[in-house]
C-alpha cells in the first residue's frame, strides 16, 4: 500500500485522538503532515512532537506564541485564527483531510480541501447538514470522494459496496436512544446536562453527546445520509436499536436488507475510512455473540424527542433550513450545557428560529455565513429571554 499524506483536523478531540491512535498501528503507511486545536495547546504540543507534521494550527490565537515556541525550533510551522484552517488544507503534499472539527466550523475548510483536490474522511457531519448541495456539487466537481467515518453512514457505505444506487430502496439509520431512552417530558423538563454526558454505548465529546441524549444527532445524520447516498428524505427511516451493534442498514428494493454489525468503537469505522477500498487486519477486541444475545429494535418517541422532527423537517425544506436547524443547535446544546437553559427547551428554540430566520432557496458559501450569523443571533437572544423568564419565575 502506498504511504498517505494525512492532514487531521480536530487532532486533540475524541475522534482526532483515536484516529492518531489508528494510524500508530500502521506507522509505515501513513505521514501526519498537519494537526490542529481550538484550545487545547498542551496536548497539540505533545501530538506534534510525537507525530512531527509539517505545520499545527492552533486556532485560538491567546495560545499561538506558546505553541510556536515549542515546535518552532524542531522545523513545525505554527498558525493561528479560523482562516489558518482553510489555508493549511492547501499544503500540496496533503492526500486525505480527516475533518473532526466540531459544528459549523468545519465548513470552510472541507470545502477548501475539496476544492484542492483532497480525499475527505468526513467526521464532521454539520458541513453536510448546512451545505450539503454545495459540498456534494464541488466533491463531484473536484472528482473527490468524501469517505463517511460517522459509524452509521460508515454502515451504509460498507453495505451499498457491490450494489448498484438505484437498487436502494430504504436506508434504515439505527439510534441508540442515548441516556434518556423511554424517559417522558416531566423527566426531562429537568433533566441535566451531567445526566445527558453520560452516554450509554459512546465515549464522545460534548456537542455530539448532547446531541444523541436529544436525538438531534440522529436528525443532523438523517441530513447527512441524503447527501453522502444521495437519496431522498422519504427514503430514510430511524429505529432505535439500544446496543449498538447494527450500526446501521440498506434495504434493497428485492426487500433484501444488508446490516453491519461491530463493537461500538469508532477505531473501525476511522480505520475503514483511512484504508478504503482495502480492509486490513487489526488486533482490537471482537464481537461475541454470546454476550450480546438480544439486539432489539423499537420506534423512536418523536413527541417527546420533537428535535428529530425538526430535522426532517429542514431537510424536507431544504435550501438554507438545515444551516439555521444547525446554527440555533449549536447554541443552545452551548446553553444547556452552560445550564441557561433545560433540556426541552432547546427543542423549543430551534423551532422557533427555523420560523424566523430569512428562507434562501440556493444558498452559496457567503450566504451560509451570514445565515450562521444571523440564526446564532437569533438564538442566542431567545435563550436570553427564556434565562430572564425562568430566574423571574424563582424569585
Ligand atoms: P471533540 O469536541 O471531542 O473534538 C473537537 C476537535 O475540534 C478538538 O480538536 C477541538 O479542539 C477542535 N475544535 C472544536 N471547535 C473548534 C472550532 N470552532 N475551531 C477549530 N477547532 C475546533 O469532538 P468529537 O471528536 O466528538 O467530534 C468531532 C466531529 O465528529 C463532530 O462533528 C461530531 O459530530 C463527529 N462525530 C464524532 C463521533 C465521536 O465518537 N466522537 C462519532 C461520529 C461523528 P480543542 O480540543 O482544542 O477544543
Ligand atoms: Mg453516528
Amino acid at each position: 500500500m502506498i504511504k498517505k499524506n494525512i492532514a487531521i483536523l480536530g487532532s486533540t478531540g475524541s475522534i482526532g485522538t483515536q484516529t492518531l491512535s489508528v494510524i500508530s498501528e500502521y506507522p509505515d503507511l501513513f505521514q501526519v503532515q498537519v494537526l490542529t486545536a481550538a484550545n487545547n495547546y498542551v496536548l497539540l504540543i505533545e501530538q506534534a512532537r510525537k507525530y512531527k507534521p509539517l505545520a499545527v494550527v492552533i486556532t485560538n490565537e491567546k495560545y499561538y506564541s506558546v505553541v510556536n515556541e515549542a515546535l518552532h525550533a524542531i522545523g513545525i510551522q505554527v498558525y493561528t485564527g479560523a482562516e489558518a484552517l482553510v489555508e493549511v488544507v492547501k499544503i500540496s503534499s496533503i492526500d486525505v483531510v480527516l475533518t473532526a472539527l466540531v459544528g459549523f466550523s468545519g465548513l470552510e475548510p472541507t470545502l477548501a480541501a475539496i476544492k484542492e483536490g483532497k480525499t475527505i474522511a468526513l467526521a464532521n457531519k454539520e458541513t453536510l447538514v448546512v451545505a450539503g448541495a454545495l459540498i456534494t456539487r464541488a466533491a463531484k466537481e473536484n472528482n473527490v470522494k468524501i469517505l463517511p467515518v460517522d459509524s452509521e453512514h460508515s454502515a451504509i457505505f460498507q453495505c451499498l459496496v457491490g450494489e448498484q444506487s438505484s437498487a436502494v430502496e430504504k436506508i434504515i439509520l439505527t439510534a441508540s436512544g442515548g441516556p434518556f431512552l423511554g424517559k417522558d417530558r416531566a423527566f426531562l423538563s429537568t433533566a441535566s446536562s451531567k445526566q445527558a454526558l453520560k452516554h450509554p454505548n459512546w465515549q464522545m465529546g460534548d456537542k455530539i453527546t448532547i446531541d444523541s441524549a436529544s436525538l438531534m444527532n440522529k436528525g443532523l445524520e438523517v441530513i447527512e445520509a441524503r447527501w453522502l447516498f444521495n437519496v431522498d428524505v422519504r427514503q430514510i427511516d430511524v429505529v432505535i436499536h439500544p446496543q449498538s451493534i447494527i450500526h446501521s442498514m440498506v434495504q434493497f428494493k428485492d426487500g433484501s436488507v444488508k446490516a453491519q454489525l461491530g463493537l461500538p468503537d469508532m477505531k473501525l469505522p476511522i480505520q475503514y475510512a483511512l484504508f478504503y477500498p482495502n480492509r486490513v487486519e487489526n488486533n482490537h477486541p471482537r464481537l461475541d455473540f454470546d454476550h450480546f444475545s438480544q439486539l432489539t429494535f423499537e420506534k423512536p418517541d418523536r413527541e417527546v424527542f420533537a428535535n428529530l422532527d425538526l430535522a426532517y423537517k429542514a431537510l424536507e425544506v431544504g435550501g438554507s433550513m438545515p444551516c439555521v436547524l444547525n446554527a440555533a443547535n449549536e447554541v443552545v446544546v452551548a446553553a444547556f450545557l452552560k445550564q441557561e437553559i433545560g433540556f426541552l427547551e432547546m427543542s423549543d428554540v430551534i423551532a422557533e428560529i427555523m420560523t424566523k430566520t430569512n428562507f434562501i432557496k440556493e444558498p452559496g458559501l457567503s450566504d451560509f455565513l451570514e445565515i450562521d450569523q444571523v440564526s446564532r443571533m437569533y438564538a442566542e437572544e431567545s435563550v436570553k429571554r427564556k434565562r430572564t423568564i425562568s430566574s423571574t419565575n424563582f424569585k
